[in-house]
Order: structure tokens, then sequence, then C-alpha cells
């Protein structure tokens, strides 16, 4: 099973607190359709956070448009995500988790951008976004 994490919430406690489609995605690996999410079209400066804890993952700064229909970032903050090899659906992606509660949030892939040549290709539905006034 998954390491402990510095936020631990039972099944029923995740259940009360997130959307169906929030849970779906950040405690059962679920996708969110491409191009669904309203955080694709978020340019304003600010910090998305774990849907599922609150904690910062991804600087507006890093965000690009990837054209995948998922919200895509170049880079997360440091030590926000932690990775693990994703075997599934017959291919070998990596899968970005939260560090703090471990919920998915997407995978990360080696076609992005400079700096960091990453794609992290991430579900909306696991991040809010906190514009910085
Ligand atoms: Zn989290």
């Amino acid at each position: 099973m998954t390491a402990k994490k510095p936020v631990e919430k039972s099944e029923e406690e995740w259940r009360k607190e997130l959307d169906p489609l929030q849970h779906h995605v950040l405690r059962d690996h679920g996708t969110e359709r491409p191009f669904t999410s309203p955080l694709n079209n978020e340019k304003r400066t600010g910090t998305f956070l774990c849907a599922g804890c609150g904690e910062p993952l991804f600087d507006s700064k890093t965000k690009y448009e990837s054209g995948s229909g998922w919200p895509s970032f170049y880079a997360p903050m440091p030590a926000a995500t932690d990775t693990v090899v994703d075997k599934t659906h017959g291919m070998t992606r990596t899968e970005v988790t939260c560090a703090k509660c471990g919920g998915h949030l997407g995978h990360v892939f080696p076609d992005g951008p400079q700096p960091t040549g990453e794609r992290y290709c991430m579900n909306g539905a696991a991040l809010k976004f906190e514009e910085k006034k």
C-alpha cells in the first residue's frame, strides 16, 4: 500500500469533503474528460492547490497551454508532489500524487517545454486555484 502521509483521512471523510468528480480523480486514480476543467483556461497569477488537502502544488508561472485538454505545468513546487510508476491501462506512465495527502493528480510526461522538458498533465478536478492579490 501507499506510504503513510501527513494527511490521512478515512474513506468516509474523503467522500464527505470531496465532490464525486474530485473523489474519483484524487482517491480512485480517475481522469476527468479532457477540455472539461475550468482551470484549463485559468491564466491569472496565483497558486494551484491540492483539492484534497489544500497544499500548494503548482505556481501559475509554470502553467502552459499543452493542447492536451488538461491543465499542464512544467514543474511542481519543491517537494509538493511524489511520483509513482503506473503500469495500468497497458502503458508505463509516471503517476503524480500530492506529497501531503497522497491524492492522485495526474501524470508527468517527458515532452514538456523548457526549462524542465516535463509536462505535468494534471486533472483540474484535483486542483483548486487561489489568485494572488
Ligand atoms: Zn493533497
